[in-house]
C-alpha cells in the first residue's frame, strides 16, 4: 500500500492469482478500515497544498506518468496479461489507452476556466470559479485494471482533489505497478494513495461515511454501486458511478452484414466478453440473417482461446471460476428454454487450459425476452442472437432493459443513423462503430447503467464544485 508518500505493511497479505493458469502473480499488502483512514486522513493534508498548486505543476506531474507509462508500456501490458488474462495485444492497447487518459487530463487541467455573468445591475458583478471538491475515493474493477484506475485518478488529480484508491481484489498488482510510476513521477505526498484489500466491505464503508471524502468515484457492478450510494446518500457525499450495461447491437437491413459481423466478432470477444459496454442482445433484421450468421460464424470459428502471453490467443481466460459458472448457467438456461447452440457452449479445461477458467466462444441463435440472458449482463463470450423485422420493434426491445450504458447500429440510411442516435436510451451509441470511446469523450450510461461522465471535459467537472462571487462595486 502507498500512503503519504510510503510505501506500507500491515503484517497481513493476500495473493494475486494468474487466472489463465492459477499461479501466483504475486503478494500484496492487505488492508482495512484503519489504513482506509490513515490514506484519507494523508489526503486530507495534502489537499490544501496541491488545489493551492498551480494547473501548470499539476500537468507537468501527470506528463510525468504519462511518459513513464509509455516507457513501461511493454512491463506494465505483461503484468496485466498475467494478472487479468487478456490477450498481450490488447494489454498493450489498455496501457495506451490508461497514458492517453493522462496526457488528456494533463492539457485539460490548464483549461479548467470560469466565467462572468452579465448583471441586472451596473454596479454590480458576478464570477464564476471552478474548485476542486476536496479529498475524492476511488473504487476500480478488474477487467480494465490499469485504464480505470487512471481514468479516476488523472481527472481527480488534475482538478485539483487529492485521493484514495482501492483497486479490485483481483488485480491489486496493476494498480500498484502504477502508484510506483506516481511515486517515481514525484507527487507530493498524501497527494496519491493505494489500499489493498482482500476485503472489499470495511474500506468501502470508510470512503463512504468519513466525512473528509467529499466524492466517491466508483467503478464495478450496479449491485455494488447501489449499494455504495445509499451509504454515502445520509451525507449527500458526491457520486460517480460508472455501472453495468447490457449493450444493444442492431444490424439493419440495409446494412453490409458481413461488415458488421466483423464489428461484432471484434467488440464481442474484447477480453473474453468481460467488457461493460459488450453486446448482450444481438439483434439482426430477418433479411441479412444468413449472410450475417454464416460470416459471424466464420469469424468465430478462427478465434484461438488460451494464454494471453501465448502469440496468435484472441481470447483469453475469464478472471475466476465463479464468472466461468454465471456464463454456463445463462447458456444452460437459454439452451433450456428452446436457443439454438451454433457453436461453443462450454467450459475449456482440456490440458493446459484447465488450469484455468476458459469459456469456448459461444454464438447461441432464437433468444427471447424470457431468457436470463436476454435481462442479465453475461460478462462472456457468448453472442446472443435475435430476428426482427421492423425499427419500431427493434428500438423498443433495444430499450427495454433497466441498463443504459452502450449501443451500436449499422444502418446506411442516414435518416434512420440520426433516429437511432436519438432514440436509443443509452450514454454512448456507435453508429457503424464498435469504438465510440476516447479519452476526450464522455463515458458513462443513462438508468442503472450509472451516474456522472469520465473522460472529456465532462470527467474533470466531475471533481470540481461551482462558486459563484456576486460583486457589488459601489
Ligand atoms: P464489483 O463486484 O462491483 O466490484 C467492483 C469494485 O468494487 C471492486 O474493487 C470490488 O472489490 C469493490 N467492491 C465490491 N463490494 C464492495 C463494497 N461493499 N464496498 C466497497 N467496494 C466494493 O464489479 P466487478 O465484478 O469487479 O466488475 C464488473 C462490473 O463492472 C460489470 O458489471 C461491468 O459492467 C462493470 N464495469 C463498468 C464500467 C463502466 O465504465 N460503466 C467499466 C468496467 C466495468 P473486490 O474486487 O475486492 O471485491
Amino acid at each position: 500500500m502507498y500512503i503519504n508518500g510510503q510505501w506500507i505493511e500491515t503484517g497481513a497479505t493476500f495473493e494475486s492469482l494468474n487466472p489463465a493458469d492459477g499461479s501466483v502473480v504475486g503478494t500484496v499488502q492487505d488492508g482495512g478500515a484503519e489504513q482506509a483512514r490513515q490514506a484519507v486522513t494523508a489526503a486530507q493534508e495534502a489537499f490544501a497544498g496541491w488545489a493551492g498548486s498551480t494547473a501548470y505543476q499539476r500537468s507537468a506531474l501527470l506528463e510525468r506518468v504519462y511518459q513513464l507509462m509509455l516507457e513501461r508500456r511493454q512491463p506494465l501490458a505483461e503484468l496485466l496479461t498475467r494478472e487479468q488474462g487478456k490477450p498481450l495485444k490488447a494489454a498493450r492497447g489498455e496501457v495506451a489507452a490508461a497514458a492517453d487518459a493522462v496526457r488528456w487530463c494533463a492539457e485539460e487541467a490548464k483549461r479548467v476556466y470560469g466565467e462572468t455573468i452579465p448583471s441586472a445591475r451596473s454596479n454590480h458583478r458576478f464570477i464564476v470559479n471552478r474548485h476542486p471538491v476536496g479529498v475524492a475515493a476511488a473504487i476500480t474493477p478488474w477487467n480494465f485494471p490499469i485504464s480505470m484506475v487512471t481514468r479516476k485518478l488523472a481527472p481527480a488529480l488534475a482538478a485539483g482533489c487529492t485521493a484514495v484508491l482501492k483497486p479490485a481484489e483481483a488485480t491489486p498488482l496493476c494498480a500498484r505497478a502504477l502508484f510506483e510510476i506516481f511515486d517515481e513521477a514525484g507527487f507530493p505526498p498524501g497527494v496519491v494513495n493505494l489500499v489493498t484489500a482482500r476485503d472489499p466491505g470495511p474500506v468501502g464503508e470508510v470512503f463512504c461515511t468519513d466525512r473528509r471524502v467529499r466524492k466517491l468515484s466508483f467503478t464495478g457492478s450496479t449491485a455494488v454501486g447501489k449499494h455504495l450510494a445509499s451509504a454515502c446518500a445520509p451525507q449527500l457525499k458526491r457520486l460517480s458511478l460508472e455501472l453495468g450495461g447490457h449493450a444493444p447491437f442492431i444490424v439493419f437491413e440495409d446494412a453490409d452484414p458481413v461488415q458488421a459481423a466483423k464489428g461484432l466478432g471484434l467488440l464481442k470477444f474484447a477480453n473474453s466478453g468481460q467488457t461493460c459496454i459488450s453486446p448482450n442482445r444481438i439483434f439482426v433484421h430477418r433479411a441479412v440473417m444468413q449472410p450475417f450468421m454464416e460470416a459471424l460464424s466464420q469469424r468465430m470459428a478462427k478465434l484461438r482461446v488460451g494464454n494471453g502471453l501465448e502469440d496468435g490467443i484472441n481470447l483469453g481466460p475469464l478472471i475466476n471460476r465463479a464468472a466461468v459458472e454465471k456464463v454456463q448457467a445463462q447458456v444452460e438456461d437459454a439452451l433450456g428454454k428452446g436457443a439454438e447452440l451454433k457453436q461453443g457452449g462450454e467450459v475449456l479445461d482440456e490440458g493446459n487450459l484447465g488450469r484455468g477458467h476458459f469459456y469456448a466462444p459461444t454464438l447461441l441463435a432464437g433468444i427471447d425476452p424470457d431468457m436470463r440472458i436476454y435481462r442479465e449482463e453475461t460478462f462472456g463470450p457468448v453472442a446472443p442472437i435475435l430476428a426482427f423485422d421492423d425499427e419500431e420493434q427493434v428500438l423498443a426491445m433495444a430499450n427495454d432493459t433497466d441498463y443504459g450504458l452502450a449501443a451500436y447500429c449499422y444502418t446506411r440510411d442516414l435518416g434512420r443513423a440520426m433516429r437511432m442516435f436519438e432514440g436509443l436510451e443509452f450514454g454512448m451509441v456507435g453508429i457503424n462503430d464498435i469504438d465510440p470511446t476516447a479519452a476526450a469523450a464522455p463515458f458513462g450510461g443513462v438508468k442503472e447503467s450509472g451516474l456522472g461522465r469520465e473522460g472529456g471535459r465532462e470527467g474533470i467537472q466531475e471533481y470540481l464544485e461551482t462558486r459563484v462571487g456576486g460583486f457589488a462595486i459601489g
